[in-house]
């Protein structure tokens, strides 16, 4: 299967956002966070934008907000995950040129073509919105929260966890009539992997390098869904489910790479696949896998991890290791072990957020 190249053009570079106003038509949306926005304010102040500081990701409350919306002629998505996604919705909706700009590497939402969005509470993807350039500002970046950006490894190292669960699904003869195992798609993944792998001190630091290595992987890896006929295959498997069903039970909102990093080790520990090498790799790059830095205890993730089958079952997901080798109480001390001592020498987790 032929992989099609990304097609969202990335411009990397320093003083991008002030440029914006030569290129937006008015009258101009941006769309951003409050928490956000003081810090652009005064670079995007010649556009006069009209402003949507996002409160909600419903798409019901979106369509009311999108309604009350005057004419625009740009859209500028200015933020982290939720404020890009409802750029692109808007985008979408009103068919619009969009322009998008990341504030932080936490995920790849500024690559997606699909806005995920919540109905009645449920993620969904939905929408199409490819923008006419994505903008990686390296001291807007860096200027983001160190743990957030650390954390976006979390969805390049899951390639590990989901190429071990394809092979073993192709193995057993498990695999979905709809995604045979494609060795192609797998081998085109694991350049992005190793890329990031090789880059992760970089990527811990925060330096440029670092960063145009983790967002080019986030560019692959963000089209990659629709890019392969809408296969998750080479990108997602048993560490997206322990998360899925973390977040299920508890509720909670995570920074995505930490529980999905928290799968991986876990993952390759089921499917003994180099956990120690996995591990040792999230540490390096500085994401905090402890559950007390995720707002849970271990008992949640204990019983996220036990219940993991039935979880899989209900929710109609793929075949993973978790169909094979049933998560018992020994794994969830090994990782408890191996959590504990790979963070022995950190500060106490910084707590909930
Ligand atoms: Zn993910």
């Amino acid at each position: 299967m032929s992989v099609p190249s990304a097609p969202f053009p990335t411009v990397f570079g320093r003083g991008l956002v002030p440029e914006l106003v030569a290129i937006a038509n008015r009258p101009t949306l941006v769309v951003t966070m409050a928490d956000l926005w003081s810090r652009f304010e005064r670079d995007l102040a010649g556009l006069e934008p009209i402003v949507h500081l996002v409160d909600t990701l419903e798409r019901d409350e979106l369509e009311r907000q999108l309604a009350d919306l005057p004419t625009v002629a740009t859209v500028i998505g200015l933020g982290g995950g939720q404020a890009l996604d409802v750029a692109k919705f808007v985008a979408w909706r009103r068919r619009l040129p969009l322009f998008q700009v990341p504030t932080a590497m936490t995920v790849n939402a500024a690559f997606g073509q699909r806005a995920g969005l919540r109905v009645d509470g449920v993620v969904r993807y939905q929408g199409w919105a490819v923008p006419e350039a994505v903008y990686v500002d390296y001291e807007v970046i860096r200027s983001a929260p160190a743990a957030l950006n650390r954390a976006g490894v979390g969805d390049i190292l899951c390639y590990h966890t989901a190429h071990r669960d394809w092979q073993l699904a192709d193995e057993l003869g498990r695999t979905e009539p709809r995604w045979p195992y494609d060795a192609e798609l797998v081998a085109a993944a694991r350049e992005r992997l190793d890329a990031v792998l090789a880059a992760l001190d970089e990527i811990h630091d925060v330096t440029d390098v670092g960063i145009r290595a983790l967002m080019l992987a986030h560019r692959w890896g963000g089209a990659a869904f629709h890019d392969a006929g809408w296969n998750p295959r080479h990108i997602e498997g048993v560490e997206h489910f322990v998360f899925y069903n973390l977040e299920h039970r508890t509720g909670r909102h995570f920074i995505h790479g930490q529980p999905v990093g928290l799968g991986i080790v876990a993952g390759s520990m089921l499917q003994e696949h180099e956990p120690e090498r996995m591990l040792g790799s999230l540490v390096r790059a500085g994401v905090d896998l402890r559950p007390e830095a995720m707002g849970v205890t271990w008992g949640d993730v204990a019983e996220a991890l036990l219940s993991l089958p039935e979880f899989v079952a209900s929710a109609g997901l793929w075949f993973t290791i978790a169909d094979v080798r049933r998560p018992d109480t020994a794994l969830v001390e090994r990782l408890r072990d191996a959590i504990d001592e790979a963070y022995a020498g950190w500060p106490p987790p910084e707590g909930v957020r």
